[in-house]
């Protein structure tokens, strides 16, 4: 059985990008002038659920009317999200941040070996695809199948809407997707979509163990489209 498409996902896979959430969220707080500030321990114990318990935790702070709620939230969101971007964009020019080692060769490598190539990602759409452009350039980022994003999918990994989106769009079938993830609820999300995972596991995930991945990596340095096609028949 042949891969016919990898799908990246993009926070901690691509990019180190999960403490910039955090210094979005203190940024947000600067501006609510709460005097609010998540450490990167704070930060990680609310990592284990997903973006909606940490506005209901702002909410609280905020003393909002519950009628109120929902319109809040989504105007939070809204500017966490723009907070983030201004970060990982300012980052990325300044060379704080950069690409994972050895993620733009293989991208390069996968699409000229004409292996589609794909991201599935839990951030917001125009984020996404913002965020992928200043770290892997307009060219190559022009020749991905497809980004699906958090909006695009009702919900969240480690279900596994996002990843069979992508092989929809995309006309493959699930069973020949290969999906490159970070974390184990991103790698069951590959699982639960009937996909083979390749984990190489960001900062925050070190130390988690991830059974049933095809292979775990420390990263993708020096990994090319024939290390994918030994991962993929050893599995
Ligand atoms: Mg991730």
């Amino acid at each position: 059985m042949p891969i016919d498409l990898v799908i990246s996902d993009l926070d901690g896979t691509i990019l180190e990008t999960e403490d910039y959430h955090r210094r979005a969220y203190n940024a947000l707080f600067r501006e609510l002038n709460l005097s609010r500030e998540w450490s990167e321990e704070d930060y990680k114990a609310r990592l284990a659920t997903m973006g909606g318990a940490k506005f209901d935790e702002i909410l609280k702070w905020l003393s909002q009317p519950v009628e109120n709620h929902g319109e809040t939230c989504s105007k939070l969101y809204a500017r966490k999200t723009d907070l983030y971007v201004d970060l990982v964009v300012d980052a990325l020019e300044r060379e704080e941040l950069a690409l994972r080692p050895g993620v733009k060769s293989l991208f390069k490598e996968v699409i000229g070996s004409g292996v589609g190539l794909a991201v599935g990602s839990a951030c917001v759409k125009w984020a996404a695809e913002k965020v992928l452009e200043a770290s892997l350039g307009e060219e190559l980022v022009a020749s991905l199948e497809t980004v699906c994003a958090g909006d695009d999918v009702e919900a969240k990994k480690p279900d596994p809407e996002v990843y069979l989106l992508v092989a929809q769009r995309c006309g493959v079938e699930p069973r020949n997707c290969f999906v490159i993830e970070d974390t184990r609820h991103g790698m069951e999300a590959a699982h639960n979509a009937g996909m083979r995972c390749l984990v190489t596991p960001s900062k925050l995930a070190k130390g988690d163990v991830f059974q049933g991945a095809a292979g775990e990596l420390e990263s993708l340095e020096g990994i090319g489209v024939q290390d994918l096609h030994v991962f993929w028949e050893n599995y």
